[in-house]
C-alpha cells in the first residue's frame, strides 16, 4: 500500500538512542488515516513516540471492512525506495502489479514481499470479484545501507512455515521463530510472525533477547505480557526478553514484529526511505518526471502524484521526534 497522506510529514528514525534495552510495556495508539475515498487505516508505525521496531518502519492495520458493494482497496501506481513492503491479509485478497512485471493475487496468510532497492513502483487493488471482507496489514521494512541498492524483486510465498502449540498456530512471515524459517529474503536480523490464538490459549512464545519486539492486535481479546490489547493497537515490548506470555480470552489474531534495533539513521518521507534530504528530493523528482521507477502496466487509473516536499530541511537523527 502507499502512504496516501496528503500532508506527508517527514519522519526521522533509526539509531539506537531510543531503543528500550529492557523489557517494557508501552501501548501505542493508532492514528487514523484516510486512504483514498473508502478506506480508513490505523497507523501504528511511525508513531508519535516510537518510529521503528527493529527494521520495521511502517505498520498500517485496516479492516475488517465489508466491501460487498464497494471497489475495496484501490491504490494507484506509486513508487518506493529503500524498503521492502509486506502485504499480509486475514480476509480478502489484494491484486499486486509492479514495474518489474509482477502480477500476483495475495490471499490470507500468504506473503507478498516486494523489495524496492533503489526504485520500484506498484499498485494494489481489490480484484473486481472479491470476498465480502477485507482485513489486513501493510508493513514496510527498512533496507540497511549495504543492501538498499539491491535489484528490485517481488516474492510470493503461499506456503509459509508454521509453528504450533496448544491453542497457537504461528505462521512465520519473515525471519525465524522456534526454528521455523521463512523463505522471504531479509537484509537485517528480523522476525515477523502471525499468531492465531484459540480462546483460552495460554502460551509462552520463545524470543531472542537482543531483539526488540512489538505486538499488533488484529482481532479478538488477548493479553500480551499481562496487558489487554484491543484490535488496532500495538504494544511495544523493548529488548531483553527470552519469552513472551500470551493469553487469549477469545479467538484472536495478532502479529509479532521484532528485530535487531536498526542502527542507521533514516529519513522517511511519503513512500521513500533515504539518508539525506537531497536523496529524497531526487526520488520525488524522478517519480514526477517519469524516470527511474518504471511503469505499472494494467492498472485502470493514473499514477499517484507525490505530495509537496516540506520547506523545512530534513536531517536524519534519533528515533523520536
Ligand atoms: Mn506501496
Amino acid at each position: 500500500m502507499s502512504n496516501l497522506d496528503r500532508q506527508a510529514v517527514p519522519s526521522l528514525c533509526g539509531g539506537r538512542g531510543f531503543v528500550a534495552a529492557e523489557p517494557v510495556r508501552e501501548l501505542l495508539s493508532p492514528r487514523r488515516v484516510q486512504l483514498g475515498e473508502s478506506t480508513e487505516v490505523r497507523r501504528l508505525l511511525p508513531n508519535l513516540g516510537r518510529r521503528m521496531i527493529g527494521a520495521w518502519a511502517f505498520v498500517d492495520h485496516y479492516g475488517p471492512d465489508d466491501i460487498t458493494d464497494e471497489p475495496g482497496m484501490q491504490v494507484p501506481p506509486h513508487p518506493h525506495m529503500g524498503l521492502q513492503t509486506v502485504s499480509w491479509l486475514h480476509d480478502g485478497e489484494v491484486l499486486h502489479r509492479d514495474s518489474i512485471g509482477s502480477l500476483q493475487t495475495i490471499r490470507p496468510r500468504e506473503l507478498g514481499l516486494m523489495t524496492s532497492g533503489r526504485a520500484i513502483s506498484h499498485s494494489e487493488e481489490s480484484p473486481r470479484h472479491h470476498a465480502r471482507f477485507l482485513h489486513g496489514a501493510q508493513l514496510w521494512v527498512a533496507l540497511p545501507d549495504a543492501h538498499r541498492e539491491v535489484t528490485p524483486h517481488f516474492q510470493h510465498h503461499a506456503n509459509l512455515p508454521v509453528v504450533t502449540a496448544p491453542g497457537l498456530t504461528a505462521t512465520v512471515i519473515l525471519g525465524a521463530l522456534d526454528g521455523a524459517v521463512s523463505p522471504g529474503t531479509t537484509y537485517t536480523p528480523i522476525i515477523g510472525a502471525d499468531l492465531a490464538l484459540a480462546a483460552g490459549a495460554d502460551v509462552r512464545l520463545p524470543l531472542v533477547t537482543d531483539f526488540e519486539y512489538g505486538v499488533l492486535s488484529m482481532s479478538g481479546e488477548v493479553h500480551v505480557d499481562g496487558v489487554p490489547l484491543t484490535p488496532g493497537s500495538m504494544l511495544y515490548l523493548g529488548c531483553g526478553r527470552d519469552e513472551l506470555p500470551l493469553r487469549a480470552e477469545s479467538d484472536a489474531g495478532i502479529m509479532l514484529l521484532g528485530g535487531e534495533p536498526f542502527e542507521e539513521e533514516l529519513i522517511m518521507w511519503w513512500n521513500f526511505i533515504g539518508r539525506s534530504q537531497q536523496e529524497i528530493e531526487r526520488a520525488r523528482e524522478d517519480w514526477m518526471s517519469g524516470s527511474r521507477f518504471g511503469e505499472v502496466k494494467g492498472y485502470d487509473g493514473a499514477p499517484l502524484p507525490a505530495p509537496t516536499m516540506p520547506a523545512t530541511p530534513l536531517k536524519a537523527r534519533g528515533r523520536v521526534r
